[in-house]
This record gives structure tokens, C-alpha cells and sequence, in this order.
């Protein structure tokens, strides 16, 4: 079986974009790949986050992954800072890394000019503890979007030149695992763009039907279809596209139907719209909550996590070190 490895930022909570883009792949791919699933807050110390923040937000994307469907006995799901063996192999790589390389990756200019004051060499690394936290499993595929393509290119550096270095045929190259043909782009509810956190256009997971309706009920609108069989315009194109994520086939022909000949009436199609979203977050809302609940048995579950991470890490790190020529464990 294939191993996949996906990293999850411990960012806030989860929206319906991260749903249908990734969490829903994810539960599909336990089930046909060996899969490892981890939450990133070692790359979240880059921005030098609060200490009562670090647990917390682990522990929040931890239970709404899990509500997801992600199942802990199937998938071996874990925080990356329960794993120190990751950082054994980020300094060997990182001794095979060259300035001028890292200094050309497009994700640390930008973080550079966002964060002038704090260019620290972490920020710098970011690429080489991504590729230690992908070898270390020897995972053979990655899914990523498009802003990390040269995050990959970088860890397969890293898998080409330890092999040529030491003349062996050791790390597989990972490469990108394109979630394109299950996964949906979410749009946001202004009419925008994606849903996406730092918008406040979007729908998250954790929310009370009443909230989801009346953010619904606001999405942009405009004055309706003015000729029939129109293009729709961006704002209605995205309700049309939620539409086809949270409801039915027959739902969105019928609304489909009524913008053809131009008596759509935007607030019934809402109506439904979020009606439909409700029927899908409400399950996953009232897992989060039961999850959240009970904090040992999340503990359980992310020592558990550990537990298999480290096992394979410690694996590769064992081959890693003879190679190298140090002593192993
Ligand atoms: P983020 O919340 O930005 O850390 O994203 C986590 C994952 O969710 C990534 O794999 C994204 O590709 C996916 N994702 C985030 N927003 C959307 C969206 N609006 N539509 C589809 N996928 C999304």
C-alpha cells in the first residue's frame, strides 16, 4: 500500500472549503492508501504563536479533522511535535540545503515581505522540515495545492541528493498528489473568490444552524436574471456552485430551471441553499462537539498517533544514521 502524507495548519477552525477541498478526500483516501495525517505546529512557530495558543488550536483541528471522518485506526493521524525523531532528519537535511535555494523559494519571499521583522531561519528551513516531515515516512505522495508545488520540488531535492550523496537508493521521491478529481473549490459567500478564513466569507463546520442560515441568507446578490438562458454573473455562479457541493441534482436543476427562464427568487434558493448546508454540517458540528468533549480520549488518540509516527520515523532514521555512518539506536 502507498503512503500518503498530508500536513493540516493548525490554523483556526475548519470551514465547509476545507470540508469538500481536503478533510472529505481524506477520509476517502484511508481507506486506499497508508495514510499519515499531521498537524503542522512546528511550521506554525515561524509567527511566534502564543504558548496556551500551540495546544489549543492543535487540540481544535485534531477533533474537527476527526468529526471529518478521519478514523485514527485507519489513518495514523498525529501532531508534529510529538514526533522528535522529524527533527533528527530536518538537520541532516538541512546539511545538504543550500542559502541561495532557500533563499529563491517564492513561499519565504513572501513571508519575508509580510513578517520584515522576524525573517528568522526557520522561516528559511520551512522547505527542509517539510521534506523531513514527508521522508521520514518515505511517502510517496503528497497532496498540496498549487502555493506548495515548490515546497515538493524541494523535498525531492532533498530525497535526489541524500541518495546521490551516499550512493544509495534510499528515499523515494515524493510527489504531488492532485486532489483535483475529488475535491471541490468552495467558493466564499461574497461573491468572491474561495472560502477562505481570512475573508470572513465562509461557513464553519462548528456553526449552529442558525448562524449558517442567516450568513446564507446575506450572501451577495444582485437583481436577478434580467433575459433568459443569461450567463450568470460571478456572485450568482457561486450559490449555483454551493448548490451543486450541499444539495441535490434534482435541487440545482430545479433553481437552474428557474434562472433559465427568469423566475428565480434568490431568497427561495437560499432558503434551500441553507437548509442543505445545515443537513451537512449538523452531523460533523455535533461530532465536533462530542469529540471536544472528551479531552483524554483526544489525548488518547493523539498519543496513539505519536506512537505510529514515531515507529516509522524511527524506521527510516535507523537506515538514515548507518547510512550516514553514525551508531544507531
Ligand atoms: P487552509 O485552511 O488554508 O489551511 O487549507 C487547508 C486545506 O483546505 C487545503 O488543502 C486547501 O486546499 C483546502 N481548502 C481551503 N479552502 C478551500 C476552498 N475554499 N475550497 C476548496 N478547498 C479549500
Amino acid at each position: 500500500m502507498e503512503t500518503v502524507l498530508s500536513g493540516m495548519r493548525p490554523t483556526g477552525n475548519l470551514h465547509l472549503g476545507n470540508y469538500f477541498g481536503a478533510a472529505r478526500s481524506f477520509v476517502k483516501m484511508q481507506d486506499e492508501y497508508n495514510c499519515y495525517f499531521f498537524i503542522a505546529d512546528w511550521h506554525s512557530l515561524t509567527t511566534h504563536p502564543k504558548p496556551e495558543d500551540i495546544q489549543k488550536s492543535a487540540r481544535t483541528i485534531l477533533a474537527e479533522y476527526l468529526a471529518c471522518g478521519i478514523d485514527p485506526d485507519k489513518a495514523t493521524i498525529y501532531i508534529q511535535s510529538d514526533v522528535p525523531e522529524t527533527l533528527e532528519l530536518y538537520l541532516y537535511l538541512n546539511m545538504n540545503c543550500y542559502l541561495g535555494e532557500l533563499e529563491r523559494v517564492t513561499t519565504f519571499k513572501e513571508k519575508a515581505r509580510k513578517q520584515p521583522d522576524n525573517v528568522n531561519a526557520g522561516l528559511l528551513t520551512y522547505p527542509t522540515l517539510m521534506a523531513a516531515d514527508i521522508l521520514q515516512h518515505r511517502a510517496l505522495k503528497v497532496p498540496v495545492g498549487k502555493d506548495q508545488e515548490q515546497n515538493m520540488e524541494m523535498a525531492r531535492k532533498c530525497a535526489r541528493r541524500f541518495n546521490n550523496i551516499y550512493g544509495v537508493d534510499f528515499f523515494p521521491e515524493p510527489q504531488n498528489f492532485s486532489l483535483s478529481a475529488t475535491a471541490v473549490k468552495v467558493p466564499g459567500l461574497d461573491g468572491t473568490g474561495k472560502m477562505g478564513k481570512s475573508d470572513g466569507n465562509c461557513i464553519y463546520l462548528y456553526e449552529e444552524d442558525k448562524a449558517i442560515t442567516k450568513k446564507v441568507m446575506r450572501a451577495v446578490t444582485d437583481e436577478g436574471p434580467q433575459s433568459p438562458n443569461s450567463e450568470k454573473p460571478e456572485v450568482i455562479q457561486n450559490l449555483f456552485t454551493l448548490m451543486q457541493i450541499a444539495s441535490t441534482e434534482d435541487t440545482y436543476k430545479y433553481f437552474d430551471e428557474k434562472w433559465n427562464d427568469c423566475t428565480l427568487r434568490y431568497g427561495d434558493m437560499k432558503k434551500q441553499l441553507a437548509a442543505d448546508i445545515c443537513a451537512t454540517i449538523a452531523p460533523i458540528r455535533e461530532r465536533i462537539k462530542e469529540i471536544s468533549s472528551d479531552t483524554e480520549k483526544l489525548d488518547r488518540i493523539a498519543r496513539l498517533g505519536a506512537e505510529k509516527a514515531r515507529e516509522s520515523s524511527l524506521r527510516t532514521l535507523q537506515e538514515v544514521r548507518r547510512i550516514i555512518g553514525f551508531r544507531t539506536y
